[in-house]
Order: C-alpha cells, then sequence, then structure tokens
C-alpha cells in the first residue's frame, strides 16, 4: 500500500439506548434504507440485527440492539439484557442514544451498564428537532459529561437527518484500521428469509399496537421461488387464544390486512412478485419458557 492510499477500516459500531429513542431510525440514516424495523412502539427490534456501511475505505458493522431494560421476570425480556451487554463487550465504539433533554431511569441504566466497559462511547442526543428551545441542549450536554467521559457528543436528529453526517464522519474517522469483513456493496448478514419474518413482524405491531403487547413473534416456514414467484409461508405465534382472535380480526380482516401490507413493503424491497401466506398459532407460555425461545432461534 503507498503512503497516498487512505487505510482500510473496519470495526464493530454497538447503537444502545432505552426503547424509542431512535436507533433504529439513526442506523438505517447512516446506511440509507431500510433494514432495522422501526415503530413508534418500543421494543419491536428482538434481534441484534447487523448493518453494514462501507465508505471512503471505512467499514462500520452495525450492532442494533434491541435495549437494555429493567430487570423484568420473562425470560424474553432477560434474552435482551444479556444479548445487548454482551454485544457491548466486543465492539470497537458505542453510540449511545437519548432523546431531547430527556434523562430516564431506564437512561440511568444503560449508563450503568457502559461503566463495566472501556470501549469508547460517543453521546447521540436525537431528536432536537422537538425542542423549541435549543440553548437548553447545552448545560444538558454539561451535566452529561460529568457522569461519563464521551468520546465526542453529538446533538442530531436521526429522522431529519440533521447533522447525522458529523457523525457519520467521526465514525469513518475513528474506526480501527483492518480489513473489510464483507464485500463493500452488502449492506446487511440477515437473510431475505430474516427480512421477511422482520417485516410481517413490524406490521403486525403496527396493525395492532397496544392491543398486542411484545406477545406475538414470526417464524418463516417455507420461502421459495416458483415460477417466478416468491411464496412465503409465515406462522405467527401467540400467546393466547384471545391473542389469536385479535390478530386474526373480524372476519379474517385483520390477517388480511397485515398480509397485503407485508406483502406490499417484500416486494419493494426484495423486488421479486410475491405470495404470502399468514397462519396465527397459539403456542401457549412461550414468553416464560428459556428453552422454547431457544428453540425459536433466540440465543446469545
Ligand atoms: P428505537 O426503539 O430506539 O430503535 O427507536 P426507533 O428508531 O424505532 O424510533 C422510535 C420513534 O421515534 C419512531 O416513531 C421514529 O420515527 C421516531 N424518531 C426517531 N428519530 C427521530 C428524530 O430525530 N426526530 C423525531 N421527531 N422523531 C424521531
Ligand atoms: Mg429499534
Amino acid at each position: 500500500m503507498s503512503l497516498e492510499s487512505p487505510q482500510s477500516r473496519c470495526g464493530y459500531v454497538a447503537i444502545v439506548g432505552r426503547p424509542n429513542v431512535g436507533k433504529s431510525t439513526l442506523m438505517n440514516h447512516l446506511l440509507g434504507q431500510k433494514i432495522s424495523i422501526t415503530s413508534r412502539k418500543p421494543q419491536t427490534t428482538r434481534h441484534s440485527i447487523l448493518g453494514i456501511l462501507t465508505e471512503q475505505g471505512t467499514q462500520a458493522l452495525f450492532v442494533d440492539t434491541p435495549g437494555i431494560h429493567k430487570p423484568v421476570n420473562k425470560a424474553i425480556n432477560q434474552y435482551m439484557n444479556r444479548s445487548a451487554l454482551t454485544a457491548l463487550k466486543d465492539v470497537d465504539l458505542v453510540l449511545f442514544v437519548v432523546e431531547r433533554l430527556q434523562w430516564t431511569e431506564e437512561d440511568e441504566l444503560v449508563l450503568q451498564h457502559l461503566e463495566r466497559i472501556n470501549t469508547p462511547v460517543a453521546l447521540v442526543i436525537n431528536k432536537v428537532d422537538q425542542l423549541d428551545d435549543k440553548s437548553r441542549v447545552l448545560p444538558h450536554i454539561e451535566q452529561l459529561s460529568e457522569r461519563r467521559t464521551f468520546a465526542q457528543i453529538f446533538p442530531l436528529s436521526a429522522l431529519r437527518g440533521k447533522n447525522v453526517e458529523a457523525l457519520e464522519k467521526w465514525l469513518l474517522e475513528t474506526l480501527p484500521e483492518g480489513e473489510h469483513l464483507f464485500p463493500d456493496d452488502q449492506v446487511t448478514d440477515r437473510s431475505e428469509r430474516f427480512l421477511a419474518a422482520e417485516v410481517v413482524r413490524e406490521k403486525l405491531m403496527r396493525n395492532l399496537g397496544e392491543e398486542l403487547p411484545y406477545a406475538a413473534t414470526v417464524e418463516i416456514e417455507s420461502f421459495k421461488f416458483e415460477d417466478n414467484v416468491l411464496h412465503i409461508h409465515a406462522l405467527i405465534l401467540v400467546e393466547r387464544d384471545g391473542q389469536k382472535k385479535i390478530v386474526i380480526g373480524h372476519q379474517g380482516e385483520k390477517l388480511k390486512r397485515i398480509g397485503t401490507d407485508a406483502r406490499k413493503d417484500l416486494e419493494y424491497m426484495l423486488d421479486a412478485k410475491i405470495m404470502l401466506n399468514l397462519w396465527v398459532k397459539v403456542k401457549a407460555g412461550w414468553s416464560d419458557d428459556e428453552r422454547a425461545l431457544q428453540s425459536l432461534g433466540y440465543r446469545d
């Protein structure tokens, strides 16, 4: 390599923060397309999603953590805590996302978790577009800086793309030197099958909102091309019979709606004609049973 040529850089970036602060939106904006699923409803990202950004000789590998929550009894939430912490230990940089001037108990908990790691942490103050009085940001920053030495602090709006370039520039310059681990045009290591499950789950959340609090999961049973059409069979697993009725809706209208919305998104994302079949099945007590979780693919 000659002296003039820029160094090849590559590293892992964890995006942490409590639910709903805008972690998925930020990663999507950095990657320039929709991969992780965003929703108004917190906690829709159950898998840590790897998004890949290759720019100016640097490859940033994003781990979008499901969030670090208050300890609760359900196995599913314990899984999310563990997986978020595991993600933190093995990365080169951490982006700690908070929103506006808010500082909650959950933000505090995330900060405490960060005390256990030596990785450089940049503080991202998101949703500044929603602030009327921007002059209050600086005192807020000063207060937070007393709690931890942050490598950088970026007030920005992930949704509007305001000041995201400053963060991107810093990432690209700061990640360690190294060979790229993925081809430069690859944006995710997740399969199309996985994306299909995520899109169905997003539509489920969006169409049902508060009626279905985190009780459902989606499994892709089959995924194959036939006569130029992609046939996808997806299974929606819920905890109780009552939830099954809610998902299906009056004369099946909710399920139909979820299916249509998901199919349209997938046809666009995968650039293919799609036949999507959805089934709803009751899998009693799954979120309380560690072993059932593993068989569904939730692992550390
Ligand atoms: P996550 O749970 O941290 O991954 O949060 P999401 O990325 O799913 O975002 C949660 C909600 O906040 C969504 O409705 C986003 O559209 C919204 N949001 C994210 N970033 C911004 C921002 O910069 N400004 C505003 N006004 N809303 C945002
Ligand atoms: Mg998210």
